[in-house]
């Protein structure tokens, strides 16, 4: 199959509300233009430098996704064009965006990784940590950054139940986190799902799903 019938046939299938980044980390510009040209205007990357040579090198109109580990040295590299970062997983990290987006008047959209997973290579904070944030004083007091939502991964495993209770429990701390009084507008986004769990993801709640390998076939790491 095609890039582009993999693309087609994955948007077919999805909910209207549901919000398809295609990710597209060690891809090349010409696969990425093949999902481009069928469309496909969201892609997500997991290495900054990686993002940033190809954002030089596409179409201006594509919305550049930063869905991994974020070091808080690298912001600045990304922080002219970036359109929503998944990884944020502290409030220094937020604060480092925050003056990255400041210097080139913008504000930048992020998401909460909350940490839903059994273990412990996986990245995120607590609800609890996340409410903290959010109720802060410090976080009011940034005016270039915005936080839209959650994210989240679920534990890598085929034990389907598994994968769904952690789905499940990240849609109920989105719901809890919103109950409370945000000083920026409500939280509308639970990023969750990749290619081999983005059914059930959505089953259990998710607005935007991260899907690779089904779009762009396997990764070659070599
Ligand atoms: C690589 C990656 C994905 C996509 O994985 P596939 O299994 O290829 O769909 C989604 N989310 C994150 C955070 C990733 O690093």
């Amino acid at each position: 199959m095609s890039i582009k019938n993999n693309l087609q046939r994955i948007k077919s299938s999805l909910p209207k509300q549901v919000t398809l980044v295609a990710v597209s980390k060690t891809k090349s510009v010409s696969e990425i233009m093949e999902a481009y040209d069928a469309g496909q205007r969201i892609f997500g990357e997991n290495k900054i430098q990686e993002m940033v040579d190809k954002e030089a090198q596409m179409p201006k109109d594509i919305e550049w996704h930063m869905i991994g580990h974020v070091q808080r040295n690298k912001v600045k590299y990304m922080a002219e064009f970036v359109s929503l970062i998944h990884g944020v997983d502290n409030f220094k990290l937020l604060k480092e965006i925050d003056k990255q987006a400041k210097k080139h008047d913008r504000t930048i959209n992020c998401l909460l990784q909350i940490k839903i997973a059994d273990e412990d290579s996986k990245f995120g904070m607590t609800s609890k940590e996340a409410q903290d944030i959010l109720q802060s004083d410090a976080f009011s007091a940034l005016n270039n950054v915005v936080i839209v939502g959650v994210m989240g991964m679920a534990t890598f495993t085929d034990q389907e139940h598994q994968i769904e209770n952690e789905f499940k429990k990240l849609k109920s701390i989105f719901e809890d986190l919103n109950t409370l009084e945000l000083k920026n507008s409500k939280l509308k986004t639970i990023s969750m799902g990749m290619s081999g769990d983005y059914q059930t993801a959505i089953a259990c709640g998710s607005t935007m799903v991260r899907v690779g390998s089904s779009i762009f076939g396997e990764r070659n790491y070599d």
